[in-house]
This record gives structure tokens, C-alpha cells and sequence, in this order.
């Protein structure tokens, strides 16, 4: 069978993992990076890989079948998305999840219109922890469900830790507090505050000068990303910076607990743990980007999340040949 084309619409961490992803999918080609930087300023993970300007993208329709969107969620998605899904099946890892359902009609006006297939949120947060915290709750109705992050570095919080006056450069890992694991893993469904499901350890490069106590105090105190936690600010070398904190590891567990009669206790639980949280969840937009090109020829058009998603699509095997050996 042809190959699958496959380009990316933005060229940071997620971009960079997706053209590593693809050399794991024999049946997939990598056909090109687009981006809205200068084409020959961006060096591609891929050597031989083609860079173009993003202003390039309509003429190169007919050269692409799924387009995976690897811009930012915040400020990238809301504004290139809606534009590219009238002219791509394209998958993407919006995760911003409270306005998920609102990009959502974004995305379907556009791609309905164009007998276009669009699926949005994809990773492992929205994605495939999605999938377990629908499965959890379908499964086990008499229940509760705990979804924990980490050890990982969050971008959004170190970015948080990045604008405080003083800090030159910052990380934030995020870390599940063993003691309210252990409680979900109990199954004794504990109502859980923030501070007692993670805290939040922060490794900071002062600026020359800058107060450390001051700049701890900012950090710890900020409304809404510390303040509700139990914070640490650990005062690194640049060096330091550079050397231990460059990985982006990440991962969690979805835990479902539940009672199927009274006394009949379940306990269904799904763990990652990355290495590179920008690798896998690209991996994830790769075969998910597989399933779209499907859902596509199959006439299913317009936008989509994981739920709608058969796992048989996500595999490069037959039907059959899934029945015969995984089933
Ligand atoms: P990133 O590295 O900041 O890249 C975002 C965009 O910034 C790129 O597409 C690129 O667009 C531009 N860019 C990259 N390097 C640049 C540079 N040196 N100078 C100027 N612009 C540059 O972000 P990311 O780590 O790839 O993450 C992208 C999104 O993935 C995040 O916003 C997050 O929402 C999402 N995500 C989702 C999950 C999940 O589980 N669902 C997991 C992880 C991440 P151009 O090439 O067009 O300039």
C-alpha cells in the first residue's frame, strides 16, 4: 500500500518529535516541516528533511494526506487550526482542556465544510488518560476516578516561574504525594485537596543581584499555579541548569476504584512513565494521525476527539490480523 504522508505544521519540541516518531512507521513518510519562522533557520531532526514557509500550505494539498498541527495551545492552535482544517485532515494536542469543547465547533465548521477530518486533543493528557477516565467511569459507575501528573516537568508552571522579577532561568517538576496515591490505590475514595494530591518542586537561576528570598516568596505566593500547593525553590548555577534539568521527562496514573455490590471491591489503574514527554506524545499524534488518514477515506469528516477513535485504527495491521493475534 501507498505510504502515508504525513507534515507538520510548526517546528518546537512536539514538531521535532514527530519527525523522530516517524522513523518508527514504516508505512508513513515524513513530506515536510512548515513553519512561520525563515525556512532555512530551522534545522530539522531529520536530515534531508524539507523546511517551507507556512504561506506555502495551500498550495500543498494535493502533497499532504494528514498535517499534524505542533504549535502551541495557548496562543497557536485557536488561530492556525480552524484556517488549516479546511484544507488538511490534520490531528493536534490542544490541551487546554476547559475550552476544548469551544475549539471543538471551531474546528468542525471548517473541516465539515471541506469534507475534511480533524482530530483534536490528542497525547496522554487529553488523550489517552482520557480514554481510561471514560473507560473507569463506564465500567465501574459505583465509583471514583483520581488522575495524578508526575514526576514531571511541567512547561506551563516553569513558564509561570520563568516571569517572576529576579529569575534568570527556571523549571518546575510536578510530583504525586505517595501518601494520596496510596489512599486512591486503597480504594477508600478520598476527597483529595491540591496541596495533598502533588506538590511542586522549583529549580531557579537567580539574575546577578536579585534577592533570593524575595524571589521565593513570589513564587510560593503565586494565586492559582502555587500558592494552593506545597512548594520547594531549590537556587541553582546556570550550570547546573544545564547540565540535570534539560530532560523533559513526564508521565502519571489514571486510578478508577469502584464497587460492583457491597462487598466486591475494583481497583483499574493505567501508568506512564516518559523519559521525554515531547517523543511520546508525538508518537501518540503519529498513530493517531494514521486512524484520521482512515476515518477520512471512510467519509467520516469533520472534527473528532479519541472518543470517537476504534483502536483498530491506530495499528498499521489488518482487522484480521489484530483478531488473530491480539484479541
Ligand atoms: P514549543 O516547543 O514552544 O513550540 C511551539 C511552536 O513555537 C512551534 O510550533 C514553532 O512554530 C514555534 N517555535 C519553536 N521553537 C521556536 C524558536 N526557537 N523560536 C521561535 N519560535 C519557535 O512547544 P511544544 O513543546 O512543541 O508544545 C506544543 C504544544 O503541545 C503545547 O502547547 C501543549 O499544549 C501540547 N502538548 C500536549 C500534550 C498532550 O498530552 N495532549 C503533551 C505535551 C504537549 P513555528 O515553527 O511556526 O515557528
Amino acid at each position: 500500500a501507498d505510504q502515508i504522508r504525513i507534515a507538520i505544521a510548526g517546528h518546537g519540541n512536539l514538531g521535532r518529535g514527530v519527525e523522530t516518531a516517524i522513523q518508527k512507521n514504516p508505512d508513513m513518510r515524513f513530506v515536510g516541516i512548515y513553519t512561520r519562522r525563515a525556512p532555512e533557520s530551522v534545522i530539522p531532526s531529520l536530515a534531508g528533511a524539507p523546511v517551507f514557509s507556512m504561506a506555502e500550505l495551500p498550495g500543498h494539498a494535493g502533497r499532504i494526506d494528514v498535517l499534524i498541527l505542533c504549535g502551541g495551545s495557548k496562543e497557536d492552535l485557536p488561530e492556525q487550526g480552524p484556517r488549516l482544517a479546511a484544507l488538511f485532515n490534520t490531528v493536534d494536542s490542544f490541551d487546554t482542556h476547559a475550552r476544548i469543547p469551544e475549539y471543538f465547533a471551531s474546528m468542525d465548521a471548517p473541516a465539515l465544510a471541506n469534507e475534511r477530518t480533524a482530530l483534536i486533543s490528542v497525547g496522554w493528557d487529553p488523550g489517552l488518560f482520557s480514554i481510561n477516565r471514560v473507560m473507569g467511569e463506564a465500567l465501574l459507575p459505583d465509583g471514583a476516578t483520581h488522575t495524578f501528573w508526575g514526576d514531571g516537568l511541567s512547561q506551563g508552571h516553569s513558564d509561570a516561574v520563568r516571569r517572576v522579577p529576579g529569575v534568570a532561568a527556571g523549571v518546575q517538576y510536578t510530583r504525586p504525594v505517595p501518601e494520596a496515591v496510596d489512599l486512591v490505590r486503597g480504594a477508600s475514595r478520598p476527597v483529595l485537596t491540591p496541596r495533598q494530591s502533588h506538590r511542586r518542586d522549583c529549580f531557579v537561576v537567580l539574575e546577578d543581584g536579585a534577592d533570593a528570598e524575595a524571589v521565593r516568596q513570589a513564587i510560593v505566593t503565586m494565586p492559582h499555579y502555587f500558592d494552593q500547593y506545597d512548594t520547594t525553590v531549590t537556587f541553582i548555577s546556570a550550570e547546573e541548569m544545564e547540565n540535570s534539568h534539560r530532560a523533559m521527562p513526564h508521565g502519571g496514573f489514571v486510578i478508577r476504584s469502584g464497587n460492583t455490590s457491597s462487598t466486591q471491591t475494583q481497583v483499574v489503574e493505567y501508568s506512564l512513565k516518559l523519559d521525554s514527554n515531547p517523543e511520546f506524545t508525538a508518537s501518540v499524534l503519529v498513530a493517531y494521525a494514521r486512524a484520521t488518514h482512515r476515518l477520512h477515506l471512510s467519509g467520516q469528516y469533520g472534527a473528532k476527539t479519541v472518543f470517537d477513535v476504534p483502536p483498530g485504527l491506530l495499528s498499521p495491521k489488518s482487522a484480521a490480523q489484530l483478531r488473530a493475534e491480539q484479541l
